[in-house]
């Protein structure tokens, strides 16, 4: 059953590390890049040398011939450009392998083919990328050989982001320094660093391979465009949870071991509520490891599968009327001293600053919710969100009984005197219950949820990077904080000061709460009275990045400029026309290549048969019935062909951007469920053996 390992011994092998570091850097040169990765100080070039230097003998100890800048250009994956350690060589012929700092902290790729939403074109044609010297370099190992990845920023020579990367880190920015003043006005003077952690759940589905390369479908975009339902689907919840079976649980050992060793602490994993779909879940992270280890999860998970035979599907809906998959987002405000600023906590000091923290969060989510459903908006997504099947797209927070009733009291009195479990609370008084210990969680139909000591945002698509989010989430916090430290650093009695804060923003953002069920319908007509945006699609989100609170809001904290935001509203209605023309265009190649020939097979099946029955003198009603029903139906999916054809072509030569972007929106994807309808239909009558591709029951039962 394959080899047995110790996890401690193996976990973080391939990560130039901190103890790597230690080990094999010079005190000196140690102690300015933990300068640097700590206090953001500027990395000599001398001292980056002998960096590379290091970093190059252990890469190559390990078996690395090339390394590569690894960085996320707004493609939502990574992208990298491989170069090999050799120099050119000797006189002798031989030849020597280097890597200086230069090449460490800053890479040129060829980049001019990476979405820059015409940020490139207008300041400078070059992108580069920097190192990240927060996010430890690591050797990967796969078909290509061993590779030393340096996770990096990417950005014009103006410094304009054309990356993830580089605003996740100044929103990480932006919320230490708003934190601090925070923390400092509750007399914190300890504390030197408060950094977002974060902890994703990752949800995938698995398929096998052979199956999967039967799908141009799945091949092309990641989910299924055309596909009945099977006759069993999840309605007896006998997968979530359930046992993992044998092909699954080995796929799921070889994951962990990569991903242990690439220090990425794969924790808990479990099958979800579809068949065939799956959890992983890391420990939490500081938010921009955790941004670069996801990215890693998702590339061993589909890497990993292809080696068992499989395909890992990680798009948001890869199954029409099946679950589809997300990535909650965990998300809580750590000090470098061990404080969590969402911990209810211990003393009633501590609960004051945690209900001035979570009420500056209620302020934050319901000012500017738009922005983070915009953050959580790719095509795959709109098929979770707002339509039939999902959950509406509405933003709203969870807070639980308990702390609800805390709310209701503060809004009333400015105190909270009692609370539902009995203990008595008085803030600022006495303590708050221990609200870890309550069933919070237990709502799973909230997109942003308290869960005890941490929100978790739930809209994120599985597919996406999750540094959108958690961009958003540090700058609309830290400009809560940020108002909030304004008025009560000049504040003369901080105490009532800081409680009339409290009520004042618990009163005023208490729309934004609902403990409800969030799947109902009455949710939205309630949410719509409350005057909660619903925003159904991402061509109806993306807008929200440059309004003018946006552009303010991003300004202030320096993530963003205007021209940065512009770029990424040109990139994403790009993105969104790109992927619906691609989809649009598989079921056009599809239908017009596999399905209508297997139908017209399938009817002259019948046409042979109804003339045979009939010479023998029989009962043909049956094959008549079904040789018509076919036939009508081949002729709806012809027309509905033909239209879809047409509204493509139209979308094409539509000019880029907004236009474009809701024309294959409004259009062309309804033009896609016309045809995709006859075609279900079909593959409920044709015979099996002669449709032309794996069902649903294959796909998902079959793994
Ligand atoms: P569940 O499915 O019950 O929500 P999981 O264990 O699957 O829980 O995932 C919870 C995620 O939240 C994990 O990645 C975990 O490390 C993370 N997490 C736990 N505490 C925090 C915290 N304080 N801040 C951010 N993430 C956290
Ligand atoms: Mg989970």
């Amino acid at each position: 059953m394959g080899e047995y390992f110790n996890v401690a011994d193996i976990f973080g092998e391939d990560v130039f590390s901190d103890k790597v570091m230690q080990e094999r850097l010079p005190k000196k040169v140690y102690r300015a890049l933990k300068k640097t990765i700590e206090e953001g100080t500027q990395l000599d070039l001398a001292t980056a040398d002998v960096i590379a230097a290091a970093m190059k003998d252990w890469a190559i100890e390990k078996g690395a011939t090339h390394y590569t800048h690894w960085f996320q250009p707004l493609t939502g994956v990574t992208a990298e450009k491989h170069d090999s350690f050799i120099t050119a060589p000797n006189p002798d012929g031989t030849i020597l392998m280097e890597f200086s700092g230069k090449e460490l902290i800053k890479g040129e790729p060829d980049a001019s083919s990476f979405p820059s939403g015409g940020l490139r074109a207008t300041f400078e044609a070059r992108g580069y990328t920097a190192w990240d010297c927060t996010s430890p370099a690591f050797v990967r190992h796969d078909a290509a050989g061993a590779t030393l990845c340096i996770p990096t920023a990417f950005c014009s020579y103006t410094g304009e982001a054309l990356d993830q990367k580089t605003p996740l880190l100044r929103s990480m920015e932006a919320i230490n320094t708003q934190s601090l003043r925070l923390l400092r006005l509750f007399g914190n003077t300890t504390s030197k660093r408060v950094t977002p952690s974060v902890g994703p759940e990752q949800e995938y589905f698995l398929v096998d391979e052979k199956k999967f390369l039967q799908r141009k479908d799945l091949i092309f975009t990641g989910r299924t465009l055309f596909g009945a339902m099977p006759p069993k689907g999840q309605e007896l919840d006998d997968h979530y949870f359930g046992t993992i079976r044998q092909r699954i649980a080995s796929f799921m050992k070889d994951v962990n071991l990569q991903l242990w060793k690439l220090g990425v602490t794969a924790k808990t994993q479990h099958n979800e509520v579809a068949p065939a779909q799956h959890e992983l879940a890391p420990i939490y992270a500081e938010a921009n490891v955790a941004v670069d280890h996801n990215q890693i999860v998702m590339q061993t998970l589909k890497r990993v599968a292809c080696q068992h035979g499989m395909k890992c599907l990680l798009h948001e809906k890869p199954f029409a009327g099946v679950n589809g998959s997300g990535k909650h987002n965990n998300w809580s405000l750590a000090t470098d001293d061990g404080i969590n600023l969402l911990d209810p906590g211990k003393t009633p000091h501590e609960n004051v600053q945690f209900l001035l923290v979570l009420t500056c969060i209620l302020k934050a989510v319901d000012t500017y919710a738009d922005l983070l459903r915009e953050s959580a908006a790719d095509p795959g997504n709109d098929h979770r969100l707002g339509a039939n099947e999902a959950p509406p797209a509405i933003i709203s927070i969870f807070l639980g009984e308990q702390l609800q009733d805390v709310m209701t009291q503060l809004i009333s009195t400015g105190t909270a005197t009692h609370s539902i479990k009995g203990g008595v609370l008085e803030t600022g008084v006495k303590t708050l219950p221990d609200l870890t210990k309550d069933a919070t969680d237990r709502n799973r139909t909230s997109p942003f949820a308290f869960t005890g000591n941490k929100f978790e945002f739930r809209m994120v698509g599985s597919r996406d990077s999750i540094a959108s989010p958690n961009i958003v989430l540090n700058t609309i916090v830290a400009d809560a904080f940020c108002d909030a430290c304004d008025l009560l650093e000049k504040a003369d009695d901080f105490d009532t000061a800081v409680h009339d804060l409290i009520k004042q923003y618990a009163s005023e953002h208490q729309r934004i709460v609902f403990n409800g069920n969030g799947y109902a319908d009455e949710w939205v007509a309630e949410a719509e009275r409350r005057g909660l945006p619903n925003i159904k699609s991402m061509v109806d989100a993306i807008p929200a990045l440059t309004t003018e609170k946006a552009i303010q809001l991003f300004g202030r904290f320096k993530v963003f400029t205007k021209a940065e935001l512009e770029s990424r509203v040109e990139v994403k209605y790009e993105n969104y026309a790109k992927a619906i023309n691609i989809e649009a265009r598989t079921m056009i190649d599809v239908a017009s290549k596999q399905i209508i020939p297997a139908v017209i097979k399938y009817t002259k099946v019948l046409a042979d048969t109804i003339n045979a029955v009939t010479a023998a003198g029989a009962e043909v009603s049956v094959q008549t019935e079904l040789l018509q029903e076919t036939s009508a139906l081949l002729s709806d999916t012809k027309v509905a062909l033909a239209k879809l054809t047409e509204v493509t072509n139209e979308a094409a030569k539509l000019p880029e951007g907004e236009t474009k972007a809701r024309y294959y929106y409004e259009v062309v994807t309804a033009a896609m469920a016309e045809l995709r309808a006859p075609v279900d239909a079909l593959e409920m009558i044709v015979d099996k053996d002669m449709w032309p591709m794996p069902s649903y029951g294959d796909l998902l039962f079959e793994v």
